[in-house]
């Protein structure tokens, strides 16, 4: 291993890059990052061959130390379920076989002696938004990811906006239906339950219930197909595609009466059928807003679709947090 190594100060100040880690359960996609998002160096390794996340980062610093990657890294942006991002700490992830309480980013930090910051992926995609992305000078956004959940992040007068616990912006549990569909959180209603990926999906299960010729014609169909069919045509797809634009759209009318954002960026599978979808969002997200409101908030799509978003994320959380200290 390589701990020893001293940090070349001379290197430093040359050029700078970030290490972006996506910590999943499955999979940890890292990366080399540049200060202008380019991903110089970027691999994946299986999170389950590591007993520790100290033996997982030990490999991380390996691998780019034979790639003589280390010597310029500015810092290490690490996103992992569970992340606490106040404390630097993964707790009880569900999802990795890494029981109780990791101090991950003190464990980064031993590695690499560099500085290390945990962020949850959707403050992350937020970062990559504002850094690399469709946000650039923008101070006043949303980014939304359209996944298996909802995530969002908030950027409000040129900041993240975190809250006391670090859960400002959670959208996706916003409740948008009384009574609605019940929700990983234990809640019902939320949004995410409606406008996701796996929302989607609900919505063609619920609909087609009692029609096994429809059941059948839909079986399988996931959030893409759903959308795909509706641009082909497909009417019931495209009821779907609607109902999901105008819960969305209804919803960011509300959202702007804590936010009023400049605009909103979607991210994620929904999100990239493109125009299509987000000129229904706008629609309805205009016909529902405060007047005061009215034709000023953009809807764009991410600019971070054909790259590795988490890696560009985590990693320009180092560099956007370089940037507030300077
Ligand atoms: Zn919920």
């Amino acid at each position: 291993m390589g701990f020893e190594r001293p940090i070349n100060r001379a290197l430093l100040t040359m050029e700078h890059y970030a290490l972006g880690i996506d910590i999943g359960g499955t999979t940890t996609t890292f990366g080399v990052v540049s200060k202008q998002g380019e991903i110089i160096f970027e691999e994946e390794i299986k999170t389950k061959d590591y007993e520790t996340a100290n033996l997982l980062l030990a490999q991380i610093h390996t691998i780019l130390s034979e790639k003589s990657l280390i010597e310029n890294l500015l810092g290490i942006g690490i996103g992992a379920p569970n992340g606490n991002s106040k404390t630097g700490q993964i707790e009880f992830a569900p999802n990795l076989q890494w029981k109780g309480i990791v101090a991950i980013c003190k464990i980064a930090e031993d590695i690499f002696l560099r500085p290390a910051i945990l962020i949850n992926d959707a403050n992350a995609a937020a970062i990559g938004e504002k850094m690399f992305g469709a946000a650039r000078n923008c101070e006043n956004f949303v980014s939304i990811t359209l996944g298996t959940g909802l995530g969002s992040g908030v950027f409000i007068n040129n900041e993240l906006v975190e809250g006391q616990h670090g859960f400002a912006g959670e959208f996706g549990h916003i409740r948008v239906i009384p009574q609605g569909r019940l929700c990983g959180c234990g809640r019902k209603g939320c949004l995410e339950t409606y406008a996701s990926s796996t929302g989607v999906v609900k919505t063609l299960n619920e609909w087609t219930v009692d029609n096994l010729s429809l059941k059948k014609k839909y079986k399988n169909f996931h959030a893409h197909d759903i959308f795909n069919a509706a641009q082909n045509g497909d009417d019931l797809c495209m009821k779907i595609v609607n109902y999901t634009a105008e819960i969305l759209g209804n919803a960011l009318a509300d959202f702007a009466c804590f936010s009023d954002p400049q605009m909103y960026v979607l991210f994620g599978g929904i999100a990239q059928s493109g125009d299509f979808f987000t000129e229904k969002v706008n629609q309805h997200m205009e016909a529902n807003l405060l007047k005061v409101l009215e034709n000023k908030i953009q809807i764009v799509t991410s600019q971070l679709h054909h790259q590795n978003a988490a890696v560009l994320g985590t990693a320009a959380s180092i560099f956007w947090r370089s940037i507030k200290k300077a």
